[in-house]
This record gives C-alpha cells, structure tokens and sequence, in this order.
C-alpha cells in the first residue's frame, strides 16, 4: 500500500474514532472504572489526536542519500520492520492502544496487539474502527488473553519481528528474555516508575499542591508516571502538608459513571488488595497518615485517597511503585541532597519540578535520570513528544517522531559507479 494510502486511512480511522467517543469512553470506564467523565474527555480526544499525529508522518518516512568514501551511490531505505507484537496494560487501555498501534500503522507494518485481561473491550471497538476506515483484514489483530500464554507466545514467537511492551518492570524481564531466547527481535519496554515531584522552596505552593495532587491521584494513582514522591523544601513542608491533606479530603470518590466524579475505583482485587498492604506498610514503619488510610465503603474496590508525610527513603511506601491512590511526602534541604535522593531509586520514568526560578529548574533538569521532567506542570502528554524511561523504567521513547525508529529497519544500498570520472 502507498504511504498516502496508509495516511488516509489512519486520518478515516481518527474521524471514526471521534464521532464514536461516547461509546469508546464508556467501554473504557465499564473495563476499568475510570471516570467516565475522563474517559471521555481527555482519552479518547488524545487517542483521536495521536493518530492524526501519526497519519501526517505515514508519507513523511524516507531514507537518506550517505556521502560513502569512494566511486559509490550509497542510499538507505527505510522500511517497515515487519509482524509487531505489541503487550498493553490495563492503566490506559485506549492511549496505549494508540501510542503502539499509530506509529506501527504509519511506518506500513503489520500487529498483533494482546490487551490487559482486565480490559479487552475498548481495543477490540477501535480495531473495528479501523476496519470500517480501510484498514485491509489481518492488519491489525487485537488478541484478548492472559499475560502467560497469549503474551509470553507473542514474546517468544519466530515470527513476530518486534516486540512494544507496556507494563510492570517484573514482567519487563520475561519478555524481553522471552524475545531473546526466541528470535531476538528487538524490544521496546515502558515500565514502572517512582517519579520524584520536587517543591522548591519558592514555588507557588498552592499551585503546587494541586498539581502534586493531580500527579499522584489521578487514574486512581494507576500512573507508571505518577508523582509518587513528593519531596517539599523543609520551608514550606508543612503548609504544603496541611494543604495536600485538605485538598485530599475534597476529593471526589465514587460512581465512575456518575458525574463530577474525581475517583473511582481500583482495576481489581489484587491491587485493591496491594495497596491497602503498602498502607499498612507505611503506618508499621513510622510515617504520619494524614487521612485517608482504608478501603471506602464495602462494595467495589474504591480506596480513600491517603497521604503520609514524614516519610523517610527508606521506607517501603517511598521505595516500591504502588499504583494507587497514596500520596508520600518527604522533606529535603537543598538542592544537592534532593537531586542524589530522587536519583537514589531503581527508576527512572519521570519528574516534576516546582520552582519559579529558571536557573533551579534546569539544573535540576539536568541532574534527573528520568526520560521526562515536567516543570511546573506534570502529565502532559502531546501526541509529539517522546516518552519512555532511563534505568529499569524501560528502553526506548513512544509518541513523537522518536517512535518511528521503533518500527522501521534500514536498509543500506550500496551501489559502484562504472564511470565516477562523469
Ligand atoms: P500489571 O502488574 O500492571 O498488571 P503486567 O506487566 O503484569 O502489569 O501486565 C501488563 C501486560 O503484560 C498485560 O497485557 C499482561 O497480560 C501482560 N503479561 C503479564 N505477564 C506476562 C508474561 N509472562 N508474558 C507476556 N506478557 C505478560
């Protein structure tokens, strides 16, 4: 198919996807429980924007012509990697379908993509979108199945040419032991974080509070990206507590369909079941439970949203990714201390900085291992802008043009000149 073709299809695919957001963000909430609200009014519009994003490259991607030593045209092409295997998770199941389907699509490959079992449904509608939109049968293949069999079989499998995994750093692993042991297909791997979000001591606090409060509670605190270790300058530690408490108290839990709602409830029981163990994990080991701290209510896995200050490094509340709603908040000194504490973790995903002054910002910047630093704001997530992780929170970027490379191969042509003299 030409590139052109391959654009107007994904641009149809995006119409489609558009005039179906109601439905496509009430599977979204029936699977996972997210606010309907969200759903429908960040997710699905970001889904629609990637893949128009990714539509404009489809007949942008050519090779290079290369200045090789000697009497030779030289030339690269670039072509399409070939079967992609792409593992999702349950978080975001909309956005990672975009995120692994749009620059595949573009770039002229072929996927087969296995959802979350906790959430088949979304992935399964767009990819009939898809289909209505032009998309030729066995293109794209959504496989609904659990992470052991159907996802260790596309790791391992001979013919599938690339792997795009999203997930825990646990499961990270296997796959790309499985993929090695296979046929070594390359793996791009967007794994857990424990994103320091840092307030300096001549940030806006209140603007601080709410976007730290955003950063850690949103999707239910199910964010590989969440700013899950809030560290607040010892001058305004405790108005910024205080206000954290407060701001926790006024959130909104409850019927994800309903209206007005901040918060409902988590994916399922094991990570109900998880969190509420890293809660008690926090109160045996010393930190201060501002609010929150329990299950809410006794149907359905809703959580009150909890904040600790006084936590230390150490503690396990500070050091393992608990995807849920539990905001920790750690007191630093000064800037040297805080950067080495923030880099002090296996992690590297992302980071928010507070400050008002330009010169800390990017010396902070500068001075965190994370694929992303948000300043003065935090989840914001263009269609262009790369994401992905340093350390054990993955290898590779996803989104913008940075994405491409993940599923072309290069081929290099090299062809002698009979007459160079000419
Ligand atoms: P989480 O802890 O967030 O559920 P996982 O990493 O277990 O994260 O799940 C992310 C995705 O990886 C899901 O689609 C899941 O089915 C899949 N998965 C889980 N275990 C494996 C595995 N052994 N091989 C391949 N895929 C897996």
């Amino acid at each position: 198919m030409t590139a052109y073709e391959r654009q107007r299809i994904l641009l149809r695919a995006a119409d489609l996807l558009e005039k179906h957001n109601d439905e496509l963000a009430a599977l979204e909430t029936w699977d996972n429980g997210k606010p309907y609200e969200q759903a429908a009014k960040i997710e699905v519009p970001m889904l629609v924007r990637l893949i128009r994003y990714y539509a404009g490259w489809a007949d942008k991607i050519h090779g290079l012509t290369v200045p090789a030593d000697g009497p030779y045209h030289v030339q690269t092409l670039h072509e399409p990697i070939g079967v992609a295997g792409q593992i999702i998770p349950w978080n975001f199941p909309l956005l990672m379908f975009a995120w692994k389907v749009g620059p595949a699509l573009a770039c002229g490959n072929t996927i087969v993509l296995k959802t979350a079992e906790q959430t088949p449904l979304s992935a399964l509608y767009a990819a009939k979108l898809f289909h209505e939109a032009g998309l030729p049968a066995g293109v794209l293949n959504v496989v609904s199945g659990f992470g052991p069999t159907a996802g260790a079989a596309l790791a391992s499998h001979m013919e599938v040419d690339k792997l795009a995994f999203t997930g825990s750093t646990d499961t990270g692993k296997v796959v790309l032991e499985l993929a090695a042991k296979s046929n070594l297909k390359p793996v791009t791997l967007e794994l857990g974080g424990k994103s320091p979000f840092i307030v300096c001591e001549d940030a806006d606090v209140d603007q601080a509070v709410e976007l730290a409060h955003f950063a850690l509670f949103f999707n239910q605190g199910q964010c590989c990206c969440a700013g899950s270790r809030t560290f607040v300058h010892e001058s305004v530690y405790d108005e910024f507590v205080e206000k954290a408490k407060a701001r926790a108290l006024k959130r909104v839990v409850g019927d994800p369909f309903k209206g007005g709602i901040e918060q409902g409830p988590q994916i399922d029981s094991d990570q109900f079941e998880k969190i509420l163990r890293y809660i008690r994990s926090g109160v045996e080991s010393g930190a201060t439970l501002e609010t929150g701290g329990d299950k809410l209510g006794n149907k359905g896995f809703y959580i009150q949203p909890t904040v600790f200050s006084n936590v230390k490094d150490g503690m396990l509340i500070a050091r393992d990714e608990i995807f849920g709603p539990v905001q920790s908040i750690l007191k630093f000194k000064d800037l040297g201390e805080v950067v080495q504490r923030a880099n002090n973790t296996r992690y590297g995903l992302a980071a928010g900085v507070f400050t008002t002054n330009m010169d800390t910002a990017y010396t902070l910047t500068r001075a965190l291992r994370v694929g992303t630093v948000w300043i003065n704001c935090f989840d914001t997530f263009d269609a262009a802008i790369p994401f992905g992780g340093y350390k054990m929170s993955g290898q590779g970027r996803e989104k913008g043009e940075y994405s491409l490379k993940n599923y072309l191969q290069v081929k290099a042509v090299v062809n002698p000149l009979k007459n160079p003299a000419w």
